[in-house]
């Protein structure tokens, strides 16, 4: 089923710089020089070694791996920016949690910590566990989507529209003009459109049952949403008596940038914020790979009536109602990371990475989406390589061109991560980007640096980078195992001018 696409013209807003304004107890450190330079909140206390391995290596391995970086061994790379998804960095005090964990099969201890910690965030009646993000969109589409029925969403997740899909469900994106815009001063791109929101109940009247906002959007550069955006929503979902589903998945970033963002929200703690987007959803979800920093998921509600019928499903796809398929060590883990999550020092440090890195990259010319979003930054490879015919991937194009000079891994965000259209041709994406994901504390200054300048490098070379085609192509989420190659020998001259230039 296609996905209708619709948006109106939204405001845009200058990004006032409100971090200085912040109460006490939750501010940003400034250097004296005036260089804006984010400084790191925490010291690491244990490390992992890095493999950076020789370019001509790289360039067999990007072969191996049919140009497609999912398919790159770890050990093949140098800065994984791969995703954020389990990946970042974990505190002393959860890794301590893990120690004490119960693992019971009923009733396990550390299944009440969790519930208790959820509790205070969200402060919502029942906790399901699951195992993880798509498992929570996997039940909820179960129970809650049937053939015909229209969801309404800022933007979609690929899972979150393959499990509605999966349903005879379909998603309406009902996102602001400057969603698509790379470049913009809009601070919450990731905003619904009122006013469509609006139409769709009268277009769709008895075809809605239920509104999902994602805070902040995956797909389109991990904008965010605003409080006032989420009340107005849940003001629409009431009038119209469906509830307001919330995928809370990048919430962190997101309640980062209400903070720093939206005026009416400055004085008010990381609790007192999460506390008040979530009085507005009836339903929250979330990946805990991403929110909570470690590996799990679930779902919070205070519908009884549903609750009862995802308690049922639970045991039945997950396991146990106090495990829900995630080891009891994770639990724990994830009970820590969520609480540690209302703590502004350890959730500034992401965005503020992210905004450097932006910052660099647009100042040397380079497209990126602005303004820096959460989770990653993002290159805009139609803009990076126009000489590359969109059929070939520009994108994925790029990606395997930066891993080749980097050893860093991002991931394709565009045309090869949609599906093709039912008449066969290639379905061209709205933007074709590359995600740098930024797991959290995971990476030094002196590592983005390292990353701007091979980017930097590969923009003034940009010429060298050809495109793909497919060599193997899965009917079903393609970017996770389809295998593409080189059109020519681009990949080979861009290592040969790389060397020349003092590459390694
Ligand atoms: C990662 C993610 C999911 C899926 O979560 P998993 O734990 O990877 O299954 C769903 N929604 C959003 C917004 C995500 O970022």
């Amino acid at each position: 089923m296609e996905t209708i696409r619709t948006s109106t013209p939204s405001r845009t807003l200058d990004i006032k710089d409100n971090l200085s304004k912040c109460s006490q107890g939750e501010r940003v450190i400034k250097l004296l020089s005036g260089e804006d330079l984010p400084l790191e909140m925490h010291k690491t206390t244990i490390v992992k070694k890095l493999n950076l391995m020789p370019i001509d290596e790289r360039v067999a391995a990007i072969g191996r791996a049919g140009s497609n970086t999912f398919l790159l061994k770890s050990n093949e790379v140098f800065l994984d920016m791969l995703t954020d998804s389990g990946t970042n960095a974990m505190s002393d005090k959860q890794q301590a949690s893990m120690f004490i964990a119960d693992d019971a099969y009923s009733g396990s201890e550390s299944f009440y910590r969790l519930e208790a910690i959820l509790q205070k965030v969200f402060r919502k009646k029942f906790f399901w566990p699951a195992h993880q993000g798509r498992a929570c969109e996997h039940i909820l589409s179960r129970l809650l989507v049937k053939p015909g029925d229209v969801i309404p969403t800022n933007y979609h997740f690929t899972t979150t529209r393959a499990h509605i899909k999966l349903q005879g469900g379909t998603m309406i994106e009902i996102f602001t003009d400057d969603a698509m815009q790379v470049k913009s001063t809009n601070p919450f791109k990731g905003n619904i459109d009122i006013g469509k929101l609006e139409q769709a109940f009268k277009d769709f009247s008895g075809k809605i049952p239920f509104v999902r906002l994602e805070a902040g959007t995956n797909l389109i550069g991990g904008q965010p949403i605003s409080l006032e955006n989420i009340r107005q929503t849940a003001e629409i979902c009431k009038a119209n008596g469906v509830p307001l589903m919330m995928d809370a998945s990048l919430l962190q970033d997101n309640l980062f940038f209400i903070k720093t963002r939206e005026a009416s929200c400055r004085d008010k703690t990381i609790l007192e914020i999460c506390n008040e987007v979530a009085s507005h959803i009836d339903i929250i979800y979330f990946s805990a790979r991403k929110f909570g920093a470690a590996r799990g998921g679930g779902i919070c509600l205070d519908d009884p009536m549903l609750a009862d019928k995802i308690k049922e499903l639970i045991p039945l796809f997950e396991g146990f109602i106090t495990y829900g398929g995630m080891s009891s060590r994770e639990m724990e883990a994830i009970a820590v990371g969520i609480d540690e999550t209302m703590d502004f020092d350890n959730i500034s440090q992401g965005p503020q990475f992210i905004k450097f890195m932006v910052d660099e990259l647009e100042n040397a010319g380079v497209p990126v989406v602005t303004p820096a979003g959460g989770l990653g930054v993002h290159l805009d490879a139609r803009a990076f390589l126009p000489h590359v015919p969109p059929e070939q991937l520009q994108a994925a194009s790029l990606s395997a061109a930066l891993y080749i000079v980097s050893g860093a891994r991002g991931m394709e965000r565009g045309t090869g991560s949609e599906d093709r259209n039912p008449d066969g041709t290639e379905c061209i994406a709205n933007l074709e980007l590359i995600r740098l994901a930024m797991p959290r504390r995971v990476f030094t200054m002196s590592q983005i640096k390292f990353v701007i300048d091979r980017i930097i490098w590969l923009w003034k070379n940009k010429e060298l980078v050809g495109g793909l085609k497919w060599r193997n192509e899965p009917k079903i989420m393609r970017f996770f195992f389809g295998e593409l190659e080189p059109i020519g020998d681009w990949q080979e001259r861009l290592a040969k001018k790389f060397k020349k230039d003092g590459g390694a």
